[in-house]
Parts: C-alpha cells; sequence; structure tokens
C-alpha cells in the first residue's frame, strides 16, 4: 500500500500560514521560494509538532536549550532532514549542547558569546549562526546595538573566523514592527549578508513585504501559548 501523499493531512493552520506567505511574497513580487517558514514549537510537545512533521513540514525553531533537548533528539531521529533554529538566548555554559543540537543558531548577541562558539567550529555539527540586533536599542533585550554591529560582524568574521549568515530581529512589543525590518534589512545590506529572520505570527506579511528570507511563527500554527 502507498502511503498517504503528504499534502493530504495538511494541518488547517499550516496550511492557511503557507497560503498567507505565498501570497504576501506574490504580492511583493518576490519568488515562492524567497522565504522559508520556521514553526516556532517552544513549550508544545511532541504529540502537537508530529502533525506538521508528517505533512512534511522540516523547519522548526526553540528559545531553550533545555526544553529542545528533551524534545527533539527523537523526532530528529525519525526525520533526519529536520532543520532546527535555536530563537531563544544562548547562555555560554550550554554553548556545546546548543551546537550538537541545533542547525541554526539565530541569536549570537555578544562577544563572549562569539568566542565560546568559535572554540568549537571545527565539530561537524556546528551550525549556521546569525547575529540578533536590537533594533529597537532595548535595554531588556539581548541583540547587538545597530551602532555595534558592524564592529561585532568584523570581531566574528575577521578575528573568530565564525561565517555569519545573517541578521534577526525582534522588534519592541507595541511598536508597529515595518520600521524594525526597515533597519534590519539595511544594515545586512551594508554588511553584505543576505539572511533576514524577521516576522512572527502578528506580522509577517510585513516582514515578507520587506525582506524576510525566515519568519518565525508559534502562535499562527499551534495556537496561543499557555
Ligand atoms: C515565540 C517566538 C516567536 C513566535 O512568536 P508568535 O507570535 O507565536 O508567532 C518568534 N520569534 C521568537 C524569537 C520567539 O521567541
Amino acid at each position: 500500500m502507498s502511503p498517504v501523499p503528504p499534502e493530504i493531512n495538511v494541518p488547517p493552520r499550516l496550511a492557511e500560514t503557507r497560503q498567507r506567505m505565498a501570497q504576501a511574497l506574490q504580492e511583493n513580487g518576490r519568488p515562492a521560494t524567497a522565504a522559508q517558514l520556521i514553526a516556532i514549537s517552544k513549550t508544545k510537545s511532541a504529540t502537537e509538532i508530529r502533525p506538521l512533521l508528517r505533512a512534511g513540514h522540516r523547519l522548526f525553531g526553540e528559545n531553550r536549550v533545555q526544553e529542545a533537548k528533551t524534545k527533539w533528539p527523537p523526532l530528529k531521529a525519525q526525520y533526519g532532514d529536520v532543520e532546527l533554529h535555536l530563537v531563544g538566548p544562548l547562555q555560554t555554559n550550554k554553548v556545546k549542547e546548543a551546537v550538537a543540537l541545533f542547525d541554526v543558531i539565530q541569536t549570537l548577541d555578544r562577544e563572549k558569546l562569539a568566542r565560546k562558539l568559535a572554540e568549537l567550529k571545527g565539530e561537524s555539527s556546528f551550525p549556521r549562526l546569525l547575529i540578533q540586533v536590537n533594533t529597537g536599542d532595548e535595554p531588556q533585550k539581548s541583540g547587538v546595538s545597530p551602532s555595534e554591529l558592524a564592529a561585532f560582524y568584523e570581531l566574528c568574521r575577521d578575528e573568530l573566523a565564525l561565517r555569519i549568515d545573517g541578521l534577526m530581529c525582534l522588534p519592541p512589543q507595541g511598536e508597529p514592527a515595518g520600521a524594525h525590518f526597515v533597519l534590519l534589512g539595511k544594515l545586512a545590506a551594508q554588511l553584505g549578508l543576505d539572511t533576514l529572520s524577521m516576522g512572527m505570527s502578528g506580522d509577517f506579511e510585513t516582514a515578507l513585504a520587506l525582506g524576510a528570507t525566515h519568519i518565525r511563527v508559534g502562535t499562527a500554527l499551534f495556537g496561543a501559548r499557555d
């Protein structure tokens, strides 16, 4: 008996999000392949994640190393082509675990972390890296200040020989996100970087209009978190 084609079993929220994403790309004259959907599965159980995997979705993001470590190894063993992104702050004492588990770390945000990562560069599982930019210069938020980004990028690239793929941001709450997405795009262009991780459930269409290559969507795919 042949397996059911995955498209038949797409969960409605995944289908709808894919549809909205495709439409936003099309309306902005961007190819359908210009951006990728990262399903942010933080706080969601393996049982809630599996329907997306069964529907063929492979890009996921988590914000805590510890939580990801309990959930993802069995899922990754079953679905070998899963790509797991870390989208939350990374403590230096968890870098080794993070390097082993994640395919992309989106939250490189300080020199100490960059130096720790550079020590592990030789590992076969070494992840791709994005720098998190604190576009709103919010004191409580992690991320490199826009004014310090060029120097930090050069430290990573030249002194530490870390390859940086792009930038990520998390705009201030209660502010229109568009200006922050524009800023992130400008900063990336100045550095010659082409990966832009920006846009969440509430604003991913805006992000796609402004050049996002990766959107990070939780609530719209899984429903509200407790
Ligand atoms: C939780 C989270 C998201 C997803 O947020 P939703 O509003 O649920 O789509 C995206 N990015 C980061 C960094 C997050 O922590």
